[in-house]
């Protein structure tokens, strides 16, 4: 029997002999159903469209996704740290050459995925790659399908390895949250964000949804925790859930006047009237 998998979103379920009369993480208001309705795949059939492709940002930093582009179209990233080795966000399509390409560089000591709409494959990716998938607990509802080996971490942050922590900011999720390593960029430290903090589209900025495809934003609180969340750490880039959405410098205050951007936006201070 096959594990279905949604072609909106890239969840995996259970293996079923039929598919699944909906996908709960699709009909909920920060996804949505196709206008056509929705449709299922399998990691078989994915393999035979789709493959995966790599892009290495900086020593240590390469970005994982799949093409032609399926589903949300996030890519995952591949961490090296003197540490071990941890894939931050989860893609659907899992194949022959990936597996082998990652244990080439070490395999992984740990998966982690900012919120479920990225939980994706991450059971196959743990069974295959023989790695820990940590999910904030705050979202363990949202898990679909519960193979592999998924460990639920609580609380505001989780060093995962030495000098890579988790950082729970929510919003997006309660659970939503971040990976701060702080080898990256040269010893000043990287942020990799999903779409817990996402890369605008001039790149010069960051915003913050409860849903994307939805618009629908988030409250001032919701804005000011995420900025409580990340002022402990310092960093010098971000990595945004698509390829092409990066901030090579200055991310962290980037991320500070983005924060107060927001803030002033949504208490209609921001501009006179008319403007
Ligand atoms: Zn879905
Ligand atoms: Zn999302």
């Amino acid at each position: 029997m096959p594990a279905f998998i949604c072609t909106a979103c890239g969840t995996q379920f259970p293996d079923a002999a039929q598919p699944p009369a909906q996908c709960v993480i699709c009909e909920e208001e920060r996804q949505y159903v196709p206008p056509g309705g929705q449709s299922w795949t399998a990691l078989a059939a994915l393999r035979v469209k789709h493959r995966n492709s790599f892009h290495q940002y900086e020593p240590g930093v390469t970005g994982i996704g799949t093409e032609p582009s399926f589903a949300i179209g996030q890519r995952a990233i591949l961490l090296q740290t003197p540490a071990g080795n941890v894939l931050w966000d989860c893609i659907a399509l899992i194949d022959d050459a990936t597996v082998s390409l990652i244990e080439n560089l070490g395999g992984l000591k740990a998966i982690a995925i900012s919120h479920p709409h990225f939980y994706t494959t991450m059971g196959e990716w743990s069974g295959a790659l023989k790695a820990p998938v940590y999910l904030h607990a705050a979202d363990k509802t949202w898990v679909q399908n519960p193979e592999g080996d998924l460990r639920f971490w609580d609380g505001d942050s989780h060093e995962l390895l030495p000098g890579v922590t988790l950082i729970r900011c929510g919003g997006h999720f309660p659970g939503a949250s971040v990976v701060h390593w702080q080898g990256g960029a040269g010893g000043k430290g990287i942020v990799c964000a999903g779409d817990t903090l996402t890369v605008t589209t001039d790149r010069k900025w960051l915003s913050f949804m409860r849903s994307y495809p939805n618009f629908i934003p988030l409250s001032a609180r919701e804005i000011e925790g995420i900025g409580r969340a990340m002022t402990p750490f310092a960093f010098e880039a971000l990595y945004g859930h698509y390829f092409d959405r990066v901030i090579a410098a200055g991310a962290k205050t980037v991320l500070e006047k983005s924060v107060a951007r927001y803030l002033a936006n949504i208490a209609g201070t921001a501009r006179k009237a008319g403007e």
